[in-house]
């Protein structure tokens, strides 16, 4: 016998799951999504079953270890980077994983969406970085989301995809909708020539806003950005320039810091861009 809770909480991931597919999330049988249940027992999406297409009967209930206590399916192989972020994360209950193409193709370039550049990114998930590669179904995936999930909601997954967690079901799924979002938004503003930066000033006056519509901060901002260290972060890194001004165009921000440390420092991405400009030039 399930509860109303169980009921919704199966309602939730069925959901979840059919807007993940519909807005090209995930392909095929990719993605999955968890939930506690209560103290001892999770519940979650089982494996080889398009998130499209799921009915609340199909979902597998585990215990903390990943053992499977009922359900007609198996779980799916991803499970144990879930069981990772419950066991960093008392304060989530549930989690959310897909392959959203443009958060993804981040993923795959490895540039992390860490600019402070949206407010609402901001004040929901801060800074979104990448966790490192791990072959999918081994226990280097969980170990590689270990390093960032004390301090972050959502992160993409070198070369595979991205990972959320929240509260419930539905504000896990949002986050994963957010970073999605965020990337396309950061796709066309690199295409138009770059983004213009919020300020660092700006930034905590969002942050401090966060109480006032019920956000939870993930983590404070890193106070040293080159080095938030050790094995587990417990900051985060916001590309937010200080400035008087409350946007501040990108290159600015690489002057500034060439004119502190008295050198430049550029992406491999921008140094290839200077090259090709220059090689463009030199036939013109
Ligand atoms: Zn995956």
């Amino acid at each position: 016998m399930s509860t109303r809770l169980e009921e919704q909480i199966r309602a939730d991931i069925v959901e979840a799951g059919r807007r993940m597919y519909e807005r090209g999330f995930v392909a095929s049988n990719d993605g999955n999504i968890s939930a506690r249940l209560d103290e001892r027992r999770l519940i979650t999406t089982p494996k080889s079953v398009s998130k499209g297409f799921m009915t609340p009967d199909m979902m597998v209930i585990v215990d903390q270890d990943g053992r499977k206590l009922a359900g007609d399916r198996d779980p799916s192989s991803e499970l144990p980077m879930h069981l990772e972020i419950y066991r960093n994360r008392p304060d989530v209950n549930a989690v959310v994983h897909a392959h959203p193409p443009n958060a993804t193709g981040f993923a795959v370039a490895g540039i992390p969406l860490t600019r402070a550049v949206l407010a609402e990114v901001i004040t929901t998930l801060g800074s979104i970085p990448i966790a490192a590669y791990g072959t999918p179904s081994t226990a280097e995936l969980p170990e590689a989301v270990r390093k960032y999930i004390k301090a972050h909601d959502g992160m993409l997954l070198a070369n595979h995809g991205a990972v959320t967690c929240g509260p419930s079901v539905m504000a896990a799924y949002y986050k994963m909708e957010t970073i999605e979002h965020f990337a396309r938004i950061s796709l066309v503003a690199r295409m138009l020539g770059g983004e213009n930066l919020i300020s660092r000033e700006e930034v905590e006056r969002l942050q401090g806003l966060r109480g006032m519509y019920g956000i939870a901060a993930p983590a404070p901002l890193c106070a040293d950005p080159d080095a938030p260290g050790g094995d587990q972060v417990l900051c985060q890194v916001l590309e937010a320039p200080e400035s008087t001004e409350r946007l501040v165009p990108e290159v600015n921000a690489v002057l500034r810091q060439a004119s502190r440390d008295g050198e430049i420092r550029l992406t491999y991405g921008e140094l290839t861009a200077l090259i090709a400009d220059a090689v463009k030039n030199l036939r013109d």
